[in-house]
């Protein structure tokens, strides 16, 4: 039986890994709950789920909290409280689904508690990911990735060491303007962009779906997971999202995983390694898919991937600066004060503008974050 922690228990991820763990009740047991404010859900799931602790992030909200879970567990709030949920005694794993920044500090200090972390939220190994691994690997604890495309990888890759490897090939569907003419993009609307072909997920992921900017984190992502240097990270445009992603070997040969496109199955991954038990939820008709279709990636008119690639080559402190400074210019796009094909140009220009630190401390990862946020 493991003991898990879920931090954005009450988002997109957040509600799959509740179905994977109602899905395994002999094998894992949900004993801490984390949302940012939705008090509701998050008193409706603690109510089903053996919890010790629950944690809001809005402090606000922690009063209301506190009358609807009654007295069965304690409360927690703000950041603090949800460095508390992470580092349960209790706990076995911390799986971490916030979206934005704010699931690095509770990953930190999670390892430094001897947990074995799940990373939904890309940003933690975007920004901060040579420091994340040295401390998973100082404190022997386990990093696994949520994410379809590192979970993809990670069981091609089977335990073989970097040097097996020639290419990691992160798919990408392309999102819903593949086939959109350059021309047309400043006048994509935010709805057209939260129509993502493949997948549900939250509003954010969904835009960055759309820009290949959350391809673009992926890359940085897998090079720290799979400690790969950046030239090896590639990607094909895989319309259909039945190849979650594929490793090419040093002796030609490739291994792909392969699904029918459910977050469930990669979190069940991530939280029963390294076991794999049964379960009839996904099920994959090739026969009926009928064919699997790969396209370059068409660089000009996604310029995430180059800029991404750059990030990840120089280091320091830019990818931290890549990741903040989309995520304002997707706000702004949402808020309709940036036009669609103006976020990666928002992005360029602030990344051109950073005075890049090396090998940076926490501390000045979260400066560089900051800075981008308010440059
Ligand atoms: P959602 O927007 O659906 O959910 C975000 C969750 O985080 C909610 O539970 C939200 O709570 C909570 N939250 C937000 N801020 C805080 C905070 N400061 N403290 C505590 N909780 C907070 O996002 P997704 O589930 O789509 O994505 C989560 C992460 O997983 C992202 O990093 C994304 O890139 C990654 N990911 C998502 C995939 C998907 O299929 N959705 C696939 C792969 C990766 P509340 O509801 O109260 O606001």
């Amino acid at each position: 039986m493991k003991n898990v922690v879920l931090l954005g228990s009450t988002g997109s991820i957040g509600t799959s890994t509740l179905k994977v763990v109602e899905d395994f009740p002999d094998r894992l047991r949900l004993i801490g709950l984390a949302a940012g404010t939705n008090a509701t859900l998050l008193t409706e799931q603690a109510a089903k789920h053996p919890v010790v602790m629950v944690a809001i992030h809005d402090e606000t909200k922690r009063a209301e909290l506190e009358k609807s879970v009654a007295g069965r567990c304690p409360v927690v709030s703000g950041p603090a409280g949800l460095i508390q949920l992470a580092t349960l005694p209790e706990a076995d794993i911390v799986l971490i689904a916030i979206v934005g920044t704010g699931g690095l500090q509770p990953a930190l200090a999670a390892i430094r508690a001897g947990k074995d972390i799940a990373v939904a939220s890309k940003e933690i190994l975007v920004m901060a990911g040579e420091l994340v691994m040295r401390e998973a690997r100082l404190h022997g604890v386990r990093v696994l990735a949520v994410d379809s495309e590192h979970s993809a990888i990670f069981q091609c890759l089977d335990g073989k060491p970097p040097e097996t490897v020639r290419h990691l090939w992160l798919t990408a569907s392309g999102g819903p303007f593949r086939k959109t003419p350059k021309e047309a993009f400043p006048e994509i609307t935010l709805a057209q962009a939260l129509k993502h072909p493949s997948w549900i997920m939250g509003r954010k992921i969904t835009i960055d779906s759309a820009t290949l900017f959350n391809k673009g984190l992926e890359m940085i992502e897998a090079r720290w997971l799979f400690d790969i240097g950046m030239e090896r990270v590639k990607v094909v445009v895989h319309p259909q999202s039945i190849i979650h992603s594929m490793v090419e070997f040093v002796d030609g040969s490739w291994l792909a995983q392969l699904s029918s496109p459910d977050m469930c199955l990669p979190i069940q991954v991530a939280l029963c390694y390294p076991e794999r038990p049964a379960n009839p939820r996904v099920q994959t008709n090739l026969a009926k898919i009928g064919s699997l279709t790969f396209e370059e990636p068409d660089e000009d008119r996604f310029p995430a991937l180059g800029l991404a690639r750059r990030a990840g080559e120089i280091g320091g402190t830019l990818p931290a600066v890549f990741n903040a400074a989309n995520e304002i210019a997707v706000e702004r796009f949402c808020s309709g004060t940036l036009r669609f094909h103006e976020i990666a140009e928002w992005v360029a220009r602030v990344m051109e503008r950073h005075s890049v630190v090396e090998n940076p401390s926490l501390a000045e990862i979260l400066q560089a974050d900051a800075w981008a946020r308010n440059g």
